[in-house]
């Protein structure tokens, strides 16, 4: 399986980092080994001095598909979490004020911590979902689908003219602003709507 995660598609967040918006989705991928499941700890690693969290809305792929059309896109997607998009805020500028890659700021072991999968019959109207991270109980992120760059439809149109989706697929569809750094013994905690998703320690 792949995780495929949109980059800059909240304009406060592109704000909040001062880079330019995008006039298409910007892409990357994570390898599952980035996967931490069942609200397991995530490890600071030793080689980041500036972690950062980025609280995203999760779509599982339910069904094969190639260039898949907007309008179908909502048929190939069964359920949905909150996701964090961790990024060594340190080594990403690094790499990008030199101009090369920064995909290993954003793709080592633990990057992706997912929460538990909603189906998305349970969620109303997939263009205005709520969604937010807590860390020690203080509010962090607060974001709103509505206010994608992007929507799951264009992200899915966009991404299969590239990728065959595959079930069991992943996609992170971008984080609204409020990142920030973690530190040790830190309680992240995230909301899809009503429902808490995701609970877990960072050690
Ligand atoms: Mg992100």
């Amino acid at each position: 399986m792949k995780i495929i995660c949109v980059g800059l598609n909240y304009r406060r967040h592109i704000e909040e980092l001062k880079w330019k918006e995008p006039s298409e989705p910007v892409i990357f991928l994570k390898p599952d080994s980035a996967i931490l499941k069942n609200n397991k700890p995530f490890f600071i690693p030793d080689f980041s001095n500036d972690l950062h969290f980025e609280a995203e809305v999760v779509l599982r792929i339910s069904k094969l598909g190639k260039g898949i059309s907007r309008k179908f896109a909502h048929r190939y997607y069964d359920s949905m979490t909150i996701g964090i998009d961790f990024t060594a805020r340190d080594m990403q500028q690094k790499f990008a004020a030199a101009g090369l890659p920064w995909e290993l700021s954003k793709t080592f072991d633990g990057a992706a911590p997912l929460g538990k999968f909603i189906p998305v019959e349970k969620i109303p109207d997939h263009g205005k979902i709520d969604f937010r991270l807590e860390i020690n109980d203080e509010l962090r992120q607060q974001g709103n689908t509505s206010d994608m760059i992007f929507s799951f439809g264009a992200i899915i149109e966009f991404v299969s003219k590239f990728y065959t989706l595959k079930t069991g697929d992943l996609i992170f569809t971008g984080t609204p602003p409020g990142v920030g750094p973690v530190k040790k013994g830190d309680n992240l905690v995230a909301w899809l709507g009503d429902e808490k998703v995701l609970d877990f320690f960072v050690r």
